[in-house]
């Protein structure tokens, strides 16, 4: 983020009296990270009033980021405040915030802050940079421009953006610039070791036996470059693990060798299912989710595809294949 961009926020920012704050639906590591990291130094060191409202609960592993329960549901809000400013993070389009869009009040200024590839523009000031490894980053940015106090909390809610989006800095988005800030949040007080516990080291007993069910069922085509994971939905319950609680399982697919696209396809209901795609070569899988309505980066996206499971599933290895093809011929 430049600073001419935090000055234009501060400044859309400054007559508000209380602002709500969201970010997209079904709340992810960075989602959280940017709200919390920026809810605490607006009510705090600002001291102005600000609600956090997501579609969808917080994941189990991500709880410990939001102790006093700071963040409400859409049916939560039961008087709906005067709200006059709103700040979106981490949304390709408005509709991303889910149900929490209709909170929005009509006419109120909307700040757009968002690191995916495509973004629709909507807001009345848009920020977007795709090339920050997480939406996270732009946050600490704009918050030294606003030469606000980085707080070990402020700290440690940025540091999870940051690990969480970068797939512990594994993705091509992390760079010299990621290492360094991490660093820097590190000695702002960050505690790597203490989140990484409650992200990574704090699956319950029936999720890795949901996993390995998951894992046994694993189909690698393309000769070799391609892995699809399927989960229907009466042995996700059969396990007992919410739906919220499965970010991280398509990572699975490429921890085996020699594949470059994976996808974890859970279903949703008899004709919907939810596909999560992953790439670690130049192969775009936001260009695949496009196909089906959803979006995200070249490396990251997800979408919702209106057939059966098993029909999704022939469907998206054909366009999956097709994808891979174009990128080939584009290199
Ligand atoms: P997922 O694996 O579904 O959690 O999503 C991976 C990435 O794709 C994240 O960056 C999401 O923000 C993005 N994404 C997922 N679903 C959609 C969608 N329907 N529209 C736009 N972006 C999406
Ligand atoms: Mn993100």
């Amino acid at each position: 983020m430049h600073k001419a961009d935090a000055a234009r926020i501060a400044a859309l920012l400054r007559p508000a009296k209380r602002i709500l704050i969201s970010a997209h639906r079904d709340p992810d590591g960075d989602s959280l990270g940017c709200q919390l990291a920026f809810y605490e130094y607006w009510t705090t060191q600002k001291k102005c009033p600000a609600d956090i409202v997501n579609h969808g609960s917080i994941p189990l592993k991500y709880r410990f980021l939001d102790p006093k329960s700071l963040i409400k549901s859409p049916s939560q809000i039961k008087r709906r405040p005067k709200w006059d400013a709103v700040i979106v993070f981490e949304c390709s389009s408005l509709a991303r915030v889910g149900s929490a869009q209709s909170l929005i009040p009509e006419g109120v200024p909307i700040i757009n802050i968002d690191h995916h590839r495509q973004n629709s523009q909507f807001g009345t000031i848009n920020v977007i940079d795709q090339t920050a490894a997480a939406c996270g980053k732009m946050v600490y940015d704009m918050l030294k421009f606003w030469k606000a106090r980085i707080t070990p909390s402020i700290a440690q809610q940025l540091a999870a953006a940051i690990v969480t989006d970068t797939g512990r800095f594994h993705y091509h988005s992390t760079t010299p610039r990621t290492l360094e800030l991490t660093a820097e949040l590190m000695r702002l007080g960050a505690d790597i070791t203490a989140l990484s516990d409650q992200v990574y080291y704090s699956y319950s007993l029936n999720h890795l036996r949901l996993l390995q069910h998951v894992l046994s069922g694993a189909q690698v085509s393309s000769g070799g470059k391609v892995c699809l994971l399927t989960l229907h939905n009466a042995d996700r319950k059969r396990f007992g693990v919410p739906m919220r609680d499965l970010e991280g399982l398509v990572d699975y697919t490429l921890y085996i060798r020699g594949v470059k696209v994976g996808a974890l396809l859970k279903e949703l209901g008899p004709r919907k299912t939810k596909v999560s795609l992953r790439s670690t070569d130049s192969s775009n899988v936001a260009e695949v989710a496009c196909l089906y309505g959803g979006g995200g980066h070249l490396n990251a996206s997800g979408c919702t595809i209106d057939l059966p499971l098993n029909e999704a599933a022939a469907v998206l290895r054909k366009a999956i294949a097709r994808a891979r093809n174009s990128s080939k011929r584009s290199r």
